[in-house]
């Protein structure tokens, strides 16, 4: 077996997700055989610096022998046993665990396997909840809200509450009614004034609908702080935590979903810490388990867990469950992941680092074609614009954005692109020297991209 035998088999029989198949099958593909700490390494041994962080889940970096030590001294027990009808070692240690790492009385775990499973098992939670309290006085409550551009999982009830059109549309015929809140992405709503009248105009609007249609909503699902696929939409700040208000005034469950953005991705633990947020429900996947292992959770609070809880004939169970529910290898990593980011200190790191990166990361606006860089923490957007005035895009036939990502990788480096913005999602433990070689490949691919394309001349 060698890499074009892998080639041909990946062509013939993979499906890659979110991929155009067609174009994928006439390139060349990136196939990954090794990783070591923030790099990965190809079928012919070329290294790449994981500037995605294997789609923004890698915490300590690949291959990282504690990590590794937690697997093997895992498997060497046992891989899996159900959570139907018993319990296991891990997954007992990691609920006690999140429940102390998460803000408030969060601390009902509900495990899943993938941040979509997390986010459906926070609607049915949220529905059904109602429906325990007082099923005739809540019957309409079954409508969610979310933002505009919202992402929360491609499973259907999270793409029911999905607000992305490319991705959702398609699928309009089969999803339940969301009503949709305007997102703060200040940089496309200069008609409001600076992004803090952006927020008042969001704000006012959100409020609007609560008030008129607070009968009929379950609850209200937001990612905090910032929209990940959308294109890294850093909402302005106080955001979050006048949302979370306005769910209190009108009796709507609040859920935080930090699939993307928890385990240290901007700074702090979880995302709606920095806004003093406490929701009454959050999913987690992602970063859980350091990028190791499939693993999500949902974690509720005491109220919403008590209203489930009754005799077997009234019917209040929660009806749910996946085979891999509570895995104990992914169990055991994701307390080794958590143990790690505590002994060595994490999260000051990376809020030290962010700062050392958002002053390297002001560099590419030297660059015509760089519009806007937003950053929250190790989560980085630059949108690619035509002309900075209209902040009009480049056509996807253009192949400005894709010519600067597969440029980025020609040159060692691993970033992928959200329609117009170039995406950058380091390693949480990514060192200051391995994020400068990252700043500058975006530059050069930037840069070069532009001379390509005749859009600034070679000796700019
Ligand atoms: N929620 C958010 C905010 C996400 O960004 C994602 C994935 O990117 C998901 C949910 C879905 O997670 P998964 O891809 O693990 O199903």
């Amino acid at each position: 077996m060698n890499s074009q035998d892998l080639e041909q088999w990946d062509k013939e029989y993979v499906w890659h997700p979110f991929t155009q198949m067609k174009t994928y099958r006439e390139s060349r593909p990136l196939i990954i055989e090794r990783g070591e700490g923030s790099y990965l390494i190809d079928v012919d041994g070329k290294r790449y610096l994981d500037g995605y962080a294997s789609l923004w889940v890698n915490v300590h970096g690949h291959n990282e022998p504690e990590l590794n030590g937690a697997l093997i001294e895992q498997v060497n027990k046992v891989a899996h046993s159900t959570l139907l009808g018993s319990a296991n070692v891990p997954s007992i240690l990691l609920a006690k665990k999140l429940a102390e790492i998460t803000p408030g009385s969060l601390s009902k775990v509900f495990y899943s396997d993938t941040g979509s499973a997390a986010v459906e098992i926070a609607l049915k939670v949220a529905y059904q909840y109602w429906q325990n309290i007082d099923p005739v006085k809540h019957r309409n409550k079954n409508k969610f809200v979310s933002l505009d551009e919202a992402y929360h999982g491609d499973t259907v009830g999270a793409v029911s509450v999905g607000g992305m059109d490319l991705f959702h549309r398609i699928f309009k015929p089969l999803l339940f009614q969301r009503i949709s809140a305007p997102s703060p992405y200040a940089y496309h709503m200069t008609e409001y004034g600076d992004p803090e009248a952006v927020k008042n105009h969001c704000l006012k609007e959100l409020e609007k609908l609560l008030k008129k249609q607070s009968e009929e909503i379950a609850g209200l699902i937001i990612e905090p702080l910032v929209q990940g696929a959308a294109g890294i939409i850093t909402h302005p700040h106080g955001f979050l935590k006048e949302v979370g208000q306005l769910c209190k005034k009108y009796n709507i469950l609040l859920i935080c979903d930090e699939v993307a953005v928890g385990f240290g991705r901007t700074g702090t633990m979880f995302a709606c810490e920095q806004e003093d947020v406490v929701p009454d429900i959050m999913c987690m996947g992602k970063g859980i388990t350091g990028g190791y292992m499939p693993l999500a959770a949902t974690i509720m609070n005491e109220q919403i867990f008590q209203s489930f809880l009754g005799e077997r004939e009234e019917h209040k169970t929660f009806y749910h469950g996946h085979t891999y529910t509570g895995n104990q290898l992914a169990c055991a990593l994701a307390l080794k992941n958590i143990e790690l980011m505590e002994s060595r200190n994490l999260i000051k790191d990376i809020q030290k680092k962010s700062k050392y990166l958002s002053q390297r990361l002001q560099s590419l606006y030297e660059l015509p074609i760089v519009g806007d860089i937003r950053q929250r923490g190790f989560m980085i957007g630059v949108e690619i614009v035509k002309d900075r005035q209209t902040k009009e895009t480049f056509t996807l036939q253009e192949n400005v954005v894709s010519g600067i990502i597969h440029t980025a990788r020609e040159n060692g480096l691993i970033i992928r692109e959200l329609g117009p913005v170039i995406t950058m999602m380091p390693i949480l433990s990514m060192s200051e020297k391995e994020l400068d070689f990252m700043v500058e490949t975006v530059y050069r691919a930037i840069q070069e991209v532009s001379i390509h394309k005749g859009l600034i001349p070679a000796a700019n």
